[in-house]
């Protein structure tokens, strides 16, 4: 058994040189632990205490790791995608307990995919999503009772998987349906088969540059702020909308802007530019190519040697893109760096508190869905999956 030593010099918090006699806190079976014990875990022991951790779980665990993840934790990641991928990755896992190092929405949706002898486990709370919080679940019902008010518009709604599994229960309940940044168009196609306008949440960027690439013109989307009557629009034009695009957006993504393009091709001629498709339209317009998070490591895994990339998207997954694949160059579009700050929450620190925990027996940070929403999301993310 280790000792805790009290300390309360703040030289002592994650990431600052830690003197080597420090140890970290052990867990009694059946006891738990603060988190804040482990912030005075060093740095120099923190592999080792995971792996054991996780060698002690074997099978009963399963970690997680998003695309976009400090590669810290992402190294101790079982399976590493998006989140649609890795939930079903966790689903199919023989594992009791899922560590879902992501954010908040993604753990939702693995909750939703489960098994019911597995719970999901989040290592921090605070690692939500600007972009899925931006779409509160009471607002979008202020918004379809508004839309409601005005006659019969057969609207469907389409949520992005960044959202709430609130906002996806109501997709689910109100005969609408989950799509990805690579199948947005495949449901939207499929909801024009049933509606005649799209109510697309949360986010406004992947919901216009979707549409447009469908053939869908700008002037026949519009977009609705939750702030303002009818979403700041008339009604006529509400009637004259086939896209209302839900006002929200990715903090990390809407950085990038045509300037960083016209940047990286003065500075690099013959570089291709691909940028995610929740990038402002005037970037994705002056981009060569549009990808997902999957799509952009695969057509740069998948370009010859001496192939030169500049990249709008979360940083982490630019930089390791860049260490894997030495004979490319691979590089941001913004040099300011632009990371997801509520993923990189998550530290090596609390992934060892989880697992230490489940060593104990205590199921720390557990996501869990209540039924009827889950049922609802459900129903939203199979209607999804029938159109493959
Ligand atoms: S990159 Fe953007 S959309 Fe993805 S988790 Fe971070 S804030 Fe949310």
């Amino acid at each position: 058994m280790s000792t805790l030593i009290s300390i309360t010099n703040t030289s002592l918090l994650v990431g600052a040189p830690q003197p080597a006699t420090l140890r970290a806190p052990e867990i009694e079976p059946g006891v738990g632990c603060d988190f804040d014990s482990y912030l005075l875990v060093p740095d120099t022991s923190l592999d080792e205490r995971i792996a054991a951790a996780r060698a002690k779980l074997g099978r009963d665990v399963v970690i997680l790791g998003h695309h976009y993840q400090r590669d810290e934790v992402v190294k101790f990641a079982d399976f590493r995608g998006d989140s649609l991928r890795l939930s079903y990755q966790a689903a199919e896992a023989e594992g009791r307990y899922i560590v879902f190092c992501g954010v908040h929405f993604m753990a939702e949706s693995a909750d939703i995919l489960r098994r019911e002898h597995q719970a999901v486990i989040l290592p921090d709370l605070n690692a939500g999503c600007s972009m899925a919080d931006m779409a509160d679940i009471g607002q979008v019902e202020g918004c379809w009772s508004e839309l409601a008010s005005l006659g019969d518009l057969k609207v469907i709604p389409i949520t992005y998987m960044n959202s709430t599994a609130a906002i996806k229960s109501f997709t689910g309940e109100h005969s609408g349906a989950v799509c990805t940044s690579s199948n947005a168009a495949a449901v939207m196609r499929w909801a024009y088969g049933r509606g005649e306008k799209v109510l697309f949440l949360p986010d406004e960027h992947l919901g216009r540059n979707t549409a447009f690439r469908m053939g869908i013109p700008l002037d026949q989307m519009i977009v609705w702020d939750p702030y303002e009557e009818l979403g700041g629009n008339t009604p006529e034009q509400i009637h004259a909308a086939r896209v209302i695009l839900w006002k929200g957006y990715c903090s990390v993504h809407q950085r990038f802007t045509p300037r960083h393009i016209e940047r990286a091709r003065r500075e690099h001629p013959g570089i291709r530019v691909i940028v995610h498709p929740e990038c402002r339209f005037e970037v994705t317009q002056a981009a060569d190519q549009i990808g997902s998070t999957e799509g952009i490591i695969k057509a740069i895994t998948a370009s010859p040697a001496g192939s030169k990339w500049a990249v709008g998207t979360e940083i982490h997954l630019v930089n390791r893109l860049s260490k894997e694949l030495p004979d490319h160059l691979v590089m941001s579009l913004d040099s300011s760096v632009c990371v997801c700050t509520t993923m990189f929450r998550i530290t090596p620190q609390h992934l060892l508190w989880a697992l230490d925990n489940l060593v104990a027996g205590n199921v720390v940070n557990r996501i869990s869905v209540d039924e009827r929403t889950r049922h609802f999301a459900r129903v939203a993310l199979d209607r999804m999956l029938s159109l493959r």
